[in-house]
């Protein structure tokens, strides 16, 4: 029988950067499973080819969640890669680090380890710098020491699509407000009030 060092379950994202890390420590047999097929497919290969793997059955599990309360008992849609890649040839290929705000709530809340400073610098031994510095507050954040390609966000233009994004928000809450007020019970009208309106 065939011997391995490491077996790694599911070579999504988190699996091939293990097997990745592995080899590059030196480990030599690594055996790495995976319940989905090749991803050397078109609409995988193309990045707008998310909008046809997000239902394909061929590499996605299309789960379904439980019913849900807040959703007033529906059942939400949960893609998932099915395919050598696992989510991560399937995704939108929106990177972001997440608010810092966020993080050093997960540490105030009793999480030693994951305040913003704590896990910043794992971010910055990821990334790599591929463009423009002068276009963004944050480009000095960006470092040049990993292997995953970003980029600085073009703030100027960015922020043109929020303030467009906000007023259609605010556009489509008022008059949802108005219809959830007249048809809906109160819990699910509360989520449109708290939308900029
Ligand atoms: C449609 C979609 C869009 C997304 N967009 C973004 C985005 O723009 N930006 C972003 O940062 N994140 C995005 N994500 C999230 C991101 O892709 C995932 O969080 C990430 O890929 C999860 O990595 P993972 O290793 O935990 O799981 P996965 O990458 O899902 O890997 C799990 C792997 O395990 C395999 N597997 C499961 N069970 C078994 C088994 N029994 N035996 C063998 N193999 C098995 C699966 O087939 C799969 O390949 C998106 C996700 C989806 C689905």
């Amino acid at each position: 029988m065939e011997s391995f060092d490491h077996i790694i379950v599911g070579a999504g994202t988190a699996g091939c950067v293990i097997a990745s890390r592995l080899i590059a420590a030196g480990s030599r047999r690594i055996l790495l499973l995976e319940a989905g097929g090749s991803d050397r497919r078109f609409w995988v290969r193309l990045p707008i080819g998310y909008g046809r793997t997000f239902t394909d059955p061929r590499v996605n599990w299309m789960f379904e969640g439980e019913p849900d309360a807040g959703l007033a008992g529906r059942r939400g849609y949960v893609p998932r890669g099915k395919i050598l890649g696992g989510s991560g040839s399937i995704n939108a290929m929106v990177y972001v680090r997440g608010m810092p705000h966020d993080y050093d709530d997960w540490r105030n809340l009793g999480n030693p380890g994951w305040g913003f400073d704590d896990v910043r610098p794992y971010f910055e031994l990821a990334e790599q710098r591929i463009q423009r510095t002068d276009i963004s507050p944050f480009a000095h954040l960006l470092t040049a020491r990993g292997s995953r390609a970003v980029s600085a966000s073009d703030c100027h233009r960015a922020r043109i699509l929020t303030a467009l994004h906000q007023r259609a928000s605010a556009s489509i809450a008022s008059r949802r407000a108005m219809a959830c007020a007249s048809r809906l019970p109160r819990a699910i009208c509360a989520p449109c009030k708290r939308l900029p309106i």
